[in-house]
């Protein structure tokens, strides 16, 4: 599967926050944004904050690295979003927050989107007691998503489930740690992703 291969830090710096790429690490002072919050390369401290077209192009390209989701896929989203009744950015939003990897990263079971996607690819989580090995896979209200019997002794997911406790929970999904599932109680609400995220700049980008 194409993913973006990157040093997981430069892009967080290319885009002036936290994308919370690597896990654990993102979270402590070694946090290259910490340490250096400005653009990478010669004259990126000097650089200034984008305006017009490409303040609405490094959005894309921020939410696209968020979400570990390349242009094609990303541009399908929108355009079914924008076939949707209601509010197109927002619409676009809850679809990358259904993901079943974003879903098992949210639940704590990996350390981040990375993880989660090879969790969900390697065929350690199960919906509704089937294993899904699609990490696009939307989920659902009132579905169950749970790590597979024989997986949950395994080091990354013992790790990740103790250490996500500090992350926070968003309202829409249930967490049940000893039984390594989650409910999705509701569908997610724009005000459930805290992220810094202007998504209407997207969409004017998109519907030029
Ligand atoms: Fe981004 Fe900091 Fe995580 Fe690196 S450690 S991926 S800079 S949030």
């Amino acid at each position: 599967m194409a993913r973006y291969t990157n040093a997981a830090c430069k892009l967080c710096r290319r885009e002036g926050m936290k994308l919370y790429l690597k896990g654990e690490r993102c979270f402590k002072d070694k946090c290259a944004m910490e340490r250096r919050p400005f653009p990478p390369g010669q004259h990126g401290q000097r650089s200034r904050p984008p305006i017009g077209y490409a303040a609405q192009l490094r959005e894309k390209e921020k939410v696209k690295r968020i979400y570990g989701v390349l242009e094609r896929q990303f541009r399908k989203y929108y355009e079914i979003a924008s076939r949707k009744k209601g509010v197109t950015g927002e619409i676009l939003l809850a679809m990358l927050e259904r993901r079943l990897d974003n879903v098992v990263y949210r639940l704590g079971f990996a350390s981040s989107r990375r993880q989660a996607r090879q969790l969900v690819n390697h065929g350690h989580i199960l919906v509704n007691s089937r294993k899904v090995d699609i990490a696009s896979f939307q989920v659902k209200e009132g579905q169950e998503i749970q790590v597979r019997e024989k997986s949950r002794k395994n080091p990354f997911i013992e790790e990740s489930v103790k250490t996500a406790k500090g992350r926070g929970l968003p309202e829409w999904l249930e967490l049940n740690p000893e039984e390594f599932k989650g409910v999705v109680k509701a569908m997610p609400k724009r005000s459930d992703i805290a992220m810094d995220i202007q998504e209407q700049l997207i969409i004017e980008l998109y519907s030029k």
